[in-house]
């Protein structure tokens, strides 16, 4: 008989419970009982769930108060030494502090997990880190989940993904990976002391993430994880099982196959080409978990095509050695889409979020078993096709219009040089400019003011006034302040997808389909569910209105194609690069009416570009050229003299900057002031043909830099650059901070920017 398993489930609760909860407890509202009793009620209710909906085997251990891979770093005793309290357990205040930093001490780094958008903290490894066994919690929780009556699985981070996610941070030159290295001797120790713990307590199955399965390994990675399994598997009385999700196998396959272990999970979702083979390669008494369900996207499963797959496995492999999951944990789902009253029926008809991707598990499993649910199947069946057809989604005027695309429509009418000529001549900007990002703070008095617009307590033309007011007031201070190139503050948005998302045909918003992005910071991502266009202009009112009120080119700001995908689910019924080049068009008609509404510089913030990179390095480069030419759509329609500024939240440029040359923006921001210009480093080996704004000042803390420290960021970036390329900017925009802040730094910007002109005066 196959068997039904998830990897984990949404730990935040239907309601964001567990939000709630965590930031009473930080606030000092609740304490640590009432904090834990939350944390059993979401667990005994996500088992209970997953138990009604006739999942075979539960996962436990996959709740977290914050992260699951600091919680393994408390598991395996690596707190690092400024966090350090001498204790014997460590305790959830530990691990809140090394999330969230202390007055005394930093915070530990924060990353994204693999290509997702959830973010794990980053695990330290130094000389002196010691692992020992300093935790209980996964111990605690399968005993919870026994008292319960379910026998669960205990979930862990595999130790070589946990390897793979820390970062050396002194100089000792330690490598995790170094053969025979003591990190990774003592660390798969307490593996398997954890593992030898948990057979004690009766534990039948235990999960082993590893992830890093999917990415491009060296010899030394991959003998670790030889070695790592080939010890844990002589732990007696508990069986393993080992989770690679996110991508294909190809070069790890074999060692994959290779591993001693009782089962093998892999995404057959983004791995589906690899299946069958899989299935004939695995021996029958190893158990292959197929994750068919694909769990970071929010479309229904295709149960047809799905049991086809599990036939072709069936003629390869008996049923009893088959289980049927998600490709991946479902903590990147959003959890229930029974509450989504407000969407359109016909959509919601095409989804199946986290509850509805347990069905499709549990008739996918029976399926193997010829068990089928006929009802189902129909549904299924009827919902896609409608799906294939429907008027709702497919627009054949969006469809014609990207057919008649020719290379030319890729294309700035001329070359830089000849741009940057007539822009100067345009814009009249001194040497050395000085602009922002785009947002001013998001006071108080703003979040009210659109809070009571959106719910009806304040009218439309009172809501116009007070945006109005807050521009004139920006306007006004940026020209006192002396700034070069203006922004009208981004008073009216939201955030960056959603404002646009929102006037976006082709895009829908969910009421509570929130998904983790780090500890108490969920997000909900809109699906991107038909072909995409602007029905009508989204921001040119407040930038018209912006420029007329100032004696200074303004910049019109938009969020651009690549992010507006990325940061939203995205179809799954057309190639991604379709749904890119859609979204391209339509914020390149949005560009267009900017420019004709006498915008002369235009601002297009691809924020998630990096982030979309591709995990193994031979799919960047397709990957590269679609957002690159995406970018190119959107914004080639306009005249030589409309500069064209784009915006990028990071720093590491060494792998992309050809890419991000190819985009061909007049000026790109980019950050730069945490890691004191250190990304300079990518723009002195390769000469980036066009202007620059490394940011000067760090906006992510409350700190005010004085000029002095801006103008010597600005000599170094003149080490690397020319003059007549660099621009002065802050890093990011400034929504997060206050003006009591924002006012006198931006006015030390702008001095340290007068004496840098001074010193190049002649
Ligand atoms: N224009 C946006 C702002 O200033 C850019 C934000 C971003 O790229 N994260 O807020
Ligand atoms: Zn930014």
């Amino acid at each position: 008989m196959a068997w039904s398993h998830t990897l984990g489930f949404p730990r935040i609760g239907e309601r964001r419970e567990l939000k709630k909860a965590t930031e009473g407890y930080w606030a000092g509202d609740i304490d640590c009982t009432a904090l834990e009793a939350t944390g059993a009620e979401l667990r005994r209710a996500n088992w209970a769930r997953q138990h009604a909906a006739g999942i075979d085997q539960l996962p436990v251990n996959d709740f977290s108060f914050y992260d699951h891979v600091l919680d393994m770093s408390c598991l395996v005793g690596n707190v690092p030494a400024r966090f350090d309290r001498g204790e014997d357990t460590v305790g959830l205040d530990t691990a809140f502090a090394m999330a969230r930093g202390t007055q005394e001490a930093a915070a530990c780094e924060m990353t994204k997990w693999f290509d997702t958008n959830y973010h794990y903290l980053v695990p330290e490894f130094t000389a002196s880190t010691r692992f020992h066994l300093a935790g209980t919690k996964v111990f605690d929780e399968f005993a919870e989940a026994r008292a319960l009556g379910y026998d669960a699985r205990p979930v862990l981070v595999g130790p070589a993904t946990y390897l793979w996610l820390g970062k050396v941070t002194d100089d000792s030159g330690l490598d995790p990976f170094e053969p025979g290295g003591r990190l990774a001797d003592d660390l798969i120790a307490v593996y398997q002391e954890i593992l030898e713990r948990l057979a004690a307590l009766g534990v039948d199955w235990v999960q082993l993430d590893e992830p890093v399965l999917a990415l491009d390994l060296s010899p030394a990675q991959r003998a670790l994880i030889e070695q790592a399994y080939a010890r844990l598997s002589q732990v007696a009385g508990l069986r393993l099982m080992v989770a690679t999700y996110f991508g294909e196998l190809r070069d790890n396959l074999a060692l994959f196959t290779s591993l001693p272990v009782a089962g093998l999970h892999i995404d057959a979702v983004r791995g589906l080409a690899e299946v069958e083979d899989l299935a004939g390669r695995v021996d029958h008494d190893t158990v292959l978990s197929l994750g068919l369900v694909d769990g970071r996207n929010v479309w229904k499963t295709d149960l047809a095509r799905a049991q086809h797959t599990l036939t072709a496995c069936l003629a390869r492999r008996p049923a009893a050695a088959l289980a049927v999951g998600p490709s991946c944990s479902l903590l990147h789902s959003p959890i229930c889409l029974a509450n989504e009253t407000a969407l359109d029926t016909r959509l919601s008809e095409w989804l199946a979020f986290a509850d509805e991707k347990l069905a499709e598990i549990v008739f996918l499993a029976n399926a193997a078993d010829q068990r089928i649910d006929h009802d189902q199947a129909h549904a299924n069946h009827h919902a896609l096709a409608a799906r294939r057809t429907s008027v709702f989604i497919h627009d054949t005027f969006v469809q014609r219009r990207l057919a008649g695309l020719t290379a030319s429509d890729y294309t700035r009418r001329s070359a830089y040089p000849e741009r940057a000529g007539r822009q100067r001549a345009t814009l009249a900007l001194p040497l050395f400019p000085t602009t922002t990002i785009g947002s001013f703070p998001q006071t108080q008095n703003v979040r009210r003011a659109r809070a009571d617009y959106k719910a009806g307590r304040l009218n439309a033309p009172d809501y116009e006034t007070f945006l109005a007011g807050q521009i004139d007031d920006a306007v006004a201070l940026q020209e006192d302040i002396g700034l070069d190139m203006l922004v009208h503050g981004e008073f009216e948005r939201n955030d960056m997808v959603e404002y646009f998302g929102e006037q976006l045909a082709g895009y829908a918003f969910t009421k509570l389909g929130w998904v983790q992005s780090y500890g108490t910071r969920y997000v909900k991502p809109p699906i991107i569910y038909g072909d995409v266009s602007r029905p009508a202009p989204m921001t040119v009112k407040w930038s018209r209105y912006a420029q007329s009120r100032a004696n200074r080119p303004m910049k019109g700001m938009l969020t651009g194609p690549v992010t507006l995908v990325q940061w939203a689910f995205v179809r799954d019924d057309q190639p991604w690069a379709e749904t890119v080049r859609q979204v391209a068009l339509a914020i390149r008609d949005e560009i267009c009416d900017l420019e004709a509404a006498g915008l002369s510089a235009i601002q297009i913030d691809e924020a998630a570009f990096r982030e979309g990179l591709p995990l193994r390095r031979s799919d960047r480069a397709d990957y590269l050229a679609t957002a690159t030419a995406a970018f190119r759509l959107a914004t080639a329609g306009v005249a030589d003299t409309t500069q064209i500024h784009t915006h990028m939240c990071y720093s590491q440029f060494n792998d992309i900057i050809e890419a991000i040359a190819a985009m061909d923006a007049d000026c790109i921001s980019i950050e730069t002031a945490r890691s004191q210009m250190a990304l300079l480093d990518a723009f002195a080996v390769f000469d980036y043909p066009n202007e620059i704004g490394p940011g000067v000042y760090d906006i992510h803390s409350p700190r005010v830099p004085d000029a002095a420290e801006m103008s010597a960021l600005l000599d170094k970036a003149t080490q690397v650059l020319a003059p007549e390329k660099l621009w002065v900017n802050p890093d990011c925009g400034l929504k997060t901070r206050s003006w009591a802040e924002v006012e006198p730094a931006l006015r030390r910007m702008v001095d340290a920017a007068r004496q840098l002109r001074r010193a190049h005066a002649h």
